[in-house]
C-alpha cells in the first residue's frame, strides 16, 4: 500500500493531550515552543545519523529520512506562517515545490493557502534526499523557527490568522500546533 494522504484536521491537538505521543497543549506554555523545536530537531539529527533511515518501515509508512525532510519544511512554512499572522498580508515565502505563499485577507485577517504536505513529499521527492544535508536543514530551520516565534512581543501572540478550511488560530494557538507537530513526528521516528 502507498502512502495514505493524510487529510485528518489536526486542530483537535490544541484541546485534548495526544494518546500517541503525549503532547498536552494545556500544559504546554507559549514560552516552551522554542525548546521544544530545538529538542526535537536535535532528537531528528540523531536519529538520521542511524544505519538505514532511508528505509520506510513499510511500505505505508514514512522512513525516517522523509519524516525529517516534512518536519524540515514544517519549520520553514510554520515560520512563514507567523510571519503572515503578524504581518497580516502576503510576505515572501520558502520556495518549497506544491507550497503555496499567497495569503487572502478578509476583514484584516489573513488566511493562508491551503498545504498539501503529500504533493510537497512527492514534488520534492523527500525519499532521495542524502540524511546529512536533511539533519543540516533541519537544525537551520528549527533554529530559525525557534527564535521567530520567541521574538513575538507578548501582545502579538493574540493576533489571529485563518487556515483555508476557515479555523481559526492565534499566534499563541499556532506555536502549540506546531509543537505538536514535531514531537508527534519524534515519536514516529522513535527517537
Ligand atoms: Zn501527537
Amino acid at each position: 500500500m502507498p502512502i495514505v494522504p493524510d487529510t485528518k484536521d489536526w486542530t483537535w491537538v490544541l484541546e485534548r493531550a495526544c494518546a500517541d505521543c503525549g503532547f498536552d497543549p494545556e500544559a504546554t506554555t507559549y514560552e516552551a515552543v522554542p525548546g521544544l523545536v530545538r529538542d526535537s530537531a536535535v532528537r531528528f539529527a540523531e536519529v538520521l545519523r542511524r544505519a538505514g533511515v532511508e528505509d520506510r518501515p513499510d511500505e505505508s509508512t514514512w522512513s525516517p529520512v522523509e519524516y525529517a525532510a516534512h518536519v524540515r519544511d514544517v519549520c520553514l512554512i510554520m515560520t512563514h506562517r507567523l510571519d503572515i499572522a503578524l504581518s497580516a498580508a502576503e510576505v515572501p515565502g520558502p520556495a518549497i515545490g506544491g507550497y503555496d505563499t499567497a495569503v487572502t485577507v478578509d476583514d484584516g485577517i489573513p488566511m493562508f493557502a491551503n498545504w498539501d504536505q503529500d504533493v510537497t513529499a512527492s514534488l520534492e521527492n523527500y525519499a532521495a534526499q542524502p540524511s546529512a544535508d536533511v539533519a543540516a536543514q533541519l537544525t537551520t530551520a528549527a533554529e530559525t523557527a525557534a527564535r521567530a516565534f520567541e521574538s513575538v512581543p507578548l501582545a502579538d501572540r493574540a493576533r489571529v490568522a485563518r487556515r483555508s478550511n476557515g479555523s481559526q488560530f492565534t499566534v499563541d494557538t499556532l506555536a502549540r500546533y506546531f509543537a505538536h507537530d514535531l514531537v508527534h513526528h519524534v515519536h514516529d521516528v522513535r527517537g
